[in-house]
């Protein structure tokens, strides 16, 4: 009766969806940044980010980037090499000047604080934690000069509403928005740095780190680089903003992502911008979770609604003692189908699907895979 292996599962071609791809970076690229990339062939590819054709197309992003989040025209685009991982390091080297107070609820967040507490420049930063599937709230502290949160905790599929802490004066508010940037809304009057990696919602490739900037933050990387703070070239985020202004990098940085990057936010400028990108994704997640709430075997991880990301949804499924099956199992199945990245954050530890929901995911595709995963769950129930 129990099927021995998942990988034999079939799921009929009609049932499919268009594009099987559901990771939560590096995630689906849609196949007209495909093309963008072998159209910029030899006039781009190959040649040198000092000249003219490679530093238009980084002004291209720096500018499509500001629409986007409809930025006023005094903040800047910065960016750098290493992805958000680095710009953690970046903002502890740059941005933190003495103390930090970080939300910290799920993997991602407690990384930037570790960042900081193992900093011998800076105090001990204070870290407020809630358990993975919540989030916490920042509240104004004295002797806090940034505040670090994160508009989705990519590990666990919580979002969270970006508000300045009331009193918190001329303090930073610091936002690792790596899997929200493009997805989700946000108010730049309630942010200072909005730092992001474009392997998620912009579907390009991993390796580059992108801050928005307001005035304020701008003042504070200009400050600390006034101090006698001893910081890294490659991490100095001075060093960063003045060649941003001049569509540079430090760095060599990798040509193909910068092309199906710009390739990607023109596309999200032409469907409507921003809000027409976070419709998509809405789309997508009431999909996801309306569907889970209707099967017996399956639950929304995140029990508050409000809570529940937009761009990363994280269904628990009942174990095999419950009458569910493994999840593992359902991911092997879908995988052997040509469904694939619907695993779930592996420290987590959770018999969990976790699907990505990025503006370039058709709403359609993740109704096809909820159809999918109906169809592998019955086969493996036997
Ligand atoms: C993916 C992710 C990161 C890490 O991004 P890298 O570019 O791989 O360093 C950091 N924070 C969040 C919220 C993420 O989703």
């Amino acid at each position: 009766m129990s099927i021995t292996d998942p990988r034999s599962i079939r799921i009929s071609s009609n049932l499919l969806p268009a594009d099987g791809r559901f990771g939560c970076g590096p995630s689906k690229v849609r196949p007209e940044q495909m093309a963008a990339l072998a159209a910029a062939g030899p006039a781009l590819m190959g040649t040198s980010h000092r000249q003219a054709p490679i530093k238009n197309l980084v002004g291209s992003v720096r500018s499509g980037l500001s629409q986007l989040f409809g930025l006023p025209d005094d903040w800047e685009i910065v960016l750098g090499n290493g992805g958000s991982t680095v710009f953690w390091d970046v903002a502890t080297f740059g941005l933190v000047n003495k103390r930090s107070q970080h939300l910290v609820f799920g993997e991602f967040s407690s990384k930037f604080a570790e960042a900081v507490a193992a900093a011998p420049h800076l105090g001990e930063p204070t870290v407020i934690k809630t358990d993975p599937g919540t989030h916490p709230t920042a509240t104004s502290e004295a002797g806090i000069d940034t505040y670090a949160l994160t508009h989705n905790e990519t590990s666990t599929g919580v979002m969270m509403p970006l508000v300045r802490p009331v009193g918190s004066d001329d303090a930073l508010v610091v936002v690792d928005a790596t899997s929200a940037a493009g997805g989700l809304l946000w108010n730049p009057a309630e942010v200072d740095v909005y730092y992001f990696a474009p392997q998620k919602c912009f579907a390009s490739d991993g390796g580059l780190w992108f801050a928005a900037c307001s005035p304020r933050a701008v003042e504070r990387i200009e400050k600390i680089s006034a101090s006698k703070r001893w910081v890294p070239a490659s991490l100095d985020l001075k060093i960063a903003l003045d060649n941003s202004k001049a569509n540079q990098t430090y760095n060599t940085p990798a040509l193909g992502t910068v092309v199906m990057l710009d390739a990607q936010v023109k596309w999200m400028n032409e469907i409507g911008g921003l809000s027409a990108c976070n419709a998509r994704s809405a789309k997508s997640s009431s999909i996801l979770y309306s569907w889970a709430e209707s099967r017996e075997w399956a639950t929304p991880f995140v029990s508050n609604p409000a809570q529940r990301s937009q761009v990363v949804g994280t269904i628990d499924i009942a174990s095999p003692a419950e009458g569910g099956v493994d999840a593992n199992d359902i991911c092997a199945a879908l995988r052997a189908n040509g469904v694939v990245d619907t695993d779930s954050y592996r420290k987590l530890g959770r018999n969990q699907l976790r699907v990505g929901m990025f503006p370039a995911i058709d709403p359609e595709d993740v109704q096809a895979l909820t159809a999918c995963i109906d169809v592998v769950v019955e086969a493996l129930r036997g």
